[in-house]
């Protein structure tokens, strides 16, 4: 057994990230991939511009929340000095759930605050936190980006997280590292030394650790 295995043997009924208000059915995927050809006259590094996308993918499909992104190699991060250079990473490592600024973030399971900080780069997770769960003999983590300030308020290390806790809300642009209000969820095998943070975008040549060692959330949600 692995952690993979564990999470898919996980068959609690729909497992909830966001408000619980919100049924998976309103859940659309979305494709914020470079290989999306909507996405040619869209510059999503421009927040307006990529919010004005999801708004309208999300109109389309009577949808409340745009999900996706799992290893998805993205022009969202080209503009960023947090991300360029010659190792420039593109590869996003989590899956981001794009909702309204204020949207409740739920723990999808029980755990304790590892860590969290406010990563303030532009660009980067804004308001953070991390969670380690065990399952079985297993430990993992799970890190929760763009967040509000508020939801940093009062917490402390160790603190304990029951399932469906409310954990933070989404963050408005000024706050989350200038994007369109989301949730960025990635899952993380060995945290090694990071402390409110984590690389959530790798450049190809690192894939096969970070997708190792970041397996794919949807293996908890299975939307
Ligand atoms: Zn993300």
């Amino acid at each position: 057994m692995d952690v993979i295995q564990i999470l898919r043997t996980i068959q609690n009924d729909p497992i909830h990230l966001l408000d619980a208000e919100i049924p998976h059915a309103s859940y659309v995927p979305l494709d914020l991939s470079v290989d999306n050809s909507e996405l040619k006259t869209v510059d999503i590094t421009a927040v307006s511009e990529c919010q004005h996308y999801i708004d309208q993918v999300l109109e389309a499909n009577h949808a409340r929340v745009a999900y996706g992104g799992y290893l998805e190699k993205r022009a969202l991060y080209s503009k960023s000095e947090n991300f360029a250079g010659p190792t420039a990473r593109n590869i996003h490592l989590g899956m981001d759930f794009w909702c309204v600024a204020g949207t409740k973030v739920l723990a999808p399971l029980e755990g304790t605050v590892h860590s969290f900080g406010n990563n303030t780069t532009p660009g980067d997770y804004g308001p953070t936190i991390i969670l380690r769960h065990t399952l079985g003999d297993f430990e993992f983590y799970s890190l929760y980006g763009h967040l509000s300030e508020a939801s940093l308020d009062g917490l402390k290390k160790s603190k304990i997280i029951h399932q469906g806790d409310q954990i933070g809300t989404l963050g408005v642009a000024k706050v989350n590292g200038g994007y369109a209000p989301h949730l960025h969820f990635q899952l993380i095998v060995d945290i090694q030394e990071y402390d409110g943070d984590y690389p959530g975008v790798c450049h190809e040549t690192d894939l096969n650790f970070y997708a190792k060692n970041c397996p794919n959330p949807n293996l908890l949600f299975k939307l």
